[in-house]
């Protein structure tokens, strides 16, 4: 810890009584961008404070300019960081800021709460719902009574966490995601989900609640790395058979014979159409329109989309009016069908067939739009807020991750140096194993696993293993792995639930307490990018492979998309990036506080390679180390670092 050295403006806000290694750095680089109206990406390690020096880097200019500060991060615990934090800068200074949950997380009405499929669908419900007077937790004006105005201004007044406010209205019988939207235009921050901010429809509604227009807003985008996927999935969708089927009998029931016939003849179709697909295959969009211009008759299907939406939409009110689910798949076909048509001829989408296998092993298909252009979803946002500040802990390199997310040309680019002390990290790769297909033979298996005993031998408690893909960790499993451990072996499988991960993890983790155990999962995975285990939880942690994608027809599609973009750099910015981005969140898993001493190891040569090596973030590349191919060198290395 140094002594404070923060502009004086800063200091106002900054709730501590001196910084971390590198921390003034990070706020400074902040502020002054933010000062100048200036966006900036910035890449900082775990441990650095980011949360709290980006948030009292942004208060000096958004108290002083009146904007609002939107805070975007992927997990609830995020955003409830972001409140804790403010609490602390309440104490010095009084700012006010929500945390944001779903309305699915809020919505206390069972009919829209548990019905709804996505954020989307429980938005129209919970309009529909409180159109027709069906919701009782929804206090119209006339119904706002004293106490209720009274809670309204005390939550704009500090900073509280969604389940705090929760918890209140639960007790009142009052709506907690309507007493929110209310306090919003009075709050100063607010943390919250992606999909509030980057959704064009959900962005919508939320900035009408917030009062407020995007130029009056600072965005601080956390685990930014996730971004250009996140912002893929907003814009891509798909239509399975099971929807058009549900379609189909919907119409039926509803005796309209025309879409039921429809309805009937696009699924058969389409199932005769994937019939020979063993996977997915891009097709032309205009050729589906075609069949059901020509074979369907339908001579204008715009118009007979159109007239489906109408339909679904009627549907969804006569089952609320009910008070039944309003949910109409007809509905939902009719979106596709519309959004199918919106993107004919335009190249920043792929239109695919695929066939797959449902959890209850039954072999069905999909139409799906397919997405290549994150900035399209990304761009519209950050070249209208006041500012950007997008920071992770993996972002390098900087400049590719500005083009695909189109930040703007001005933005501030920035690696701040690791405050990690030199000896807490120790990064290895080893040479003479690897996971490239052609490598991966029942020797090599053998090999990895010698490697990765080495390292579960001289850790003095937990390992993780994160492997390239599930046939990998299968093939460990087949090879022996379990058996040549020493410590108990804990895995994932694919297809694995939420809890049963969670259960799962959670052993392992109490394990560090004792003799120590394994963990074994996939790179990219739940446990890879969302789990932090800090001290004993993981001390060594081994990266087996590189996660790179299967070439399939869309990998294939989003290189030639990005290399059309930024030519020669497509294979780069579509193919070893996103593997890339998987390896660092797996290594950074054992790291997450300055205390913590973890031992990195890469069990593939290829991370040597400058053509790797140049995508890790800069704590992890620094003081890399590359083991020639041999018994016991690792075994020394890692016994080494444990007891210096
Ligand atoms: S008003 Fe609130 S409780 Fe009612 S449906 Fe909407 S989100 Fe749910």
């Amino acid at each position: 810890m140094t002594k404070l050295k923060l502009p004086p403006e800063v200091a106002e806000y900054f709730p501590y009584a001196s910084v971390r290694p590198r921390q003034d750095q990070f706020i400074k680089t902040v502020f002054d961008a933010v000062e100048s109206r200036r966006s900036v990406l910035i890449e900082g390690s775990n441990g650095l404070g980011k949360t709290i020096s980006a948030i009292s880097a942004c208060l000096p200019t958004a108290v002083e300019k009146d904007l609002k500060i939107l805070y975007v991060a992927r997990t609830h615990r995020q955003h409830d960081r972001v409140i804790e934090e403010l609490r602390a800068v309440f104490k010095k200074h009084h700012v006010s800021g929500i945390s944001l949950r779903g309305r699915n997380q809020m919505c206390l009405n069972n009919l829209a709460a548990k019905n709804a499929f996505d954020a989307k669908s429980l938005m129209e419900a919970c309009e529909l719902l409180k159109a027709k007077g069906r919701c009782p937790y929804h206090k119209t004006p006339e119904e706002q009574n004293y106490e209720y105005l009274q809670l309204q201004q005390q939550i704009a007044a500090r900073p509280y966490t969604a389940s705090d406010i929760q918890k209140v209205c639960r007790r009142r019988g009052v709506c907690s995601y309507e007493l929110v939207k209310a306090a919003l235009s009075d709050v100063k921050v607010v943390a919250l989900s992606y999909l509030y901010v980057f959704d064009p429809v959900i962005r919508a509604a939320f900035l009408k609640n917030l009062d407020s227009h995007l130029q009056k807003t600072i965005l601080i985008v956390d685990e930014a790395h996730n971004l250009p996927e996140t912002a893929i999935d907003i814009a891509s969708s798909s239509l399975s058979l099971f929807v058009i089927k549900q379609a189909e009998l919907e119409a039926k029931k509803y005796e309209n014979k025309e879409i039921e016939d429809f309805a009937n003849f696009f699924r058969k179709e389409i199932e005769k159409m994937t019939e020979n697909i063993s996977r997915e295959q891009i097709i032309s969009p205009e050729s589906i329109i075609e069949i059901i211009q020509n074979q369907g008759s339908i001579a204008n299907p715009r118009d007979f989309f159109e007239q489906l939406n109408e339909v679904g939409s009627s549907i969804r009110r006569n089952l609320l009016a009910e008070g039944k689910n309003p949910r109409s798949y007809i509905h939902g076909m009719s979106e596709f069908l519309l959004r199918w048509l919106d993107t004919l001829g335009d190249d920043s989408f792929i239109h695919v067939a695929s066939s797959y296998i449902t959890r209850e092993r039954l072999k069905t298909a999909k139409l799906e739009i397919v997405a290549l252009d994150p900035s399209k979803v990304t761009s519209p946002v950050f070249s209208f807020t006041y500012s950007n500040i997008v920071m992770s802990g993996t972002l390098q390199p900087l400049e590719a991750y500005a083009r695909i997310t189109r930040l703007p040309e001005n933005t501030v680019q920035c690696v701040v140096p690791s405050p990690f002390p030199k000896e807490h990290i120790l990064s290895l790769v080893c040479c003479g194993v690897s996971t490239a297909m052609e490598k991966r033979t029942p020797a090599m298996y053998q090999t990895i696993i010698e490697r990765i005993n080495e390292v579960v031998q001289n850790t003095p408690a937990n390992t993780g293993i994160f492997t390239a893909s599930f046939e990998v960790l299968n093939s460990l499993i087949a090879e022996g792995l379990e058996a040549a451990l020493d410590k108990p072996l804990f895995h994932e499988y694919r297809g694995m639930s939420s809890k049963t991960n969670e259960k799962i993890v959670a052993g392992f983790k109490a394990c560090g307490e004792g003799d120590g155990a394994v963990f074994l999962g996939v790179q990219g995975g739940r446990t890879s990018e969302g789990v932090d285990f800090p001290g004993n939880q993981m001390n060594s942690v081994i990266i087996v492979g590189v996660p790179y994608a299967e070439p399939t027809p869309r990998v294939k599609a989003q290189i030639n998309y990005y290399d059309e973009c930024f030519p020669k750099l497509g294979r780069e910015y579509g193919y070893v990036l996103p593997a890339m981005k998987k390896a660092s969140q797996a290594a950074g898993r054992p790291v997450r506080t300055l205390e913590d001493r973890g031992a990195i190891i890469f069990l593939d040569y290829r991370f040597s390679t400058n053509y790797c090596r140049n995508f890790l973030p800069s704590w992890v590349s620094n003081h890399m180390k590359v083991l020639q191919p041999g018994s016991n060198i690792l075994a020394q290395e890692i016994h080494k670092f444990f007891n210096p």
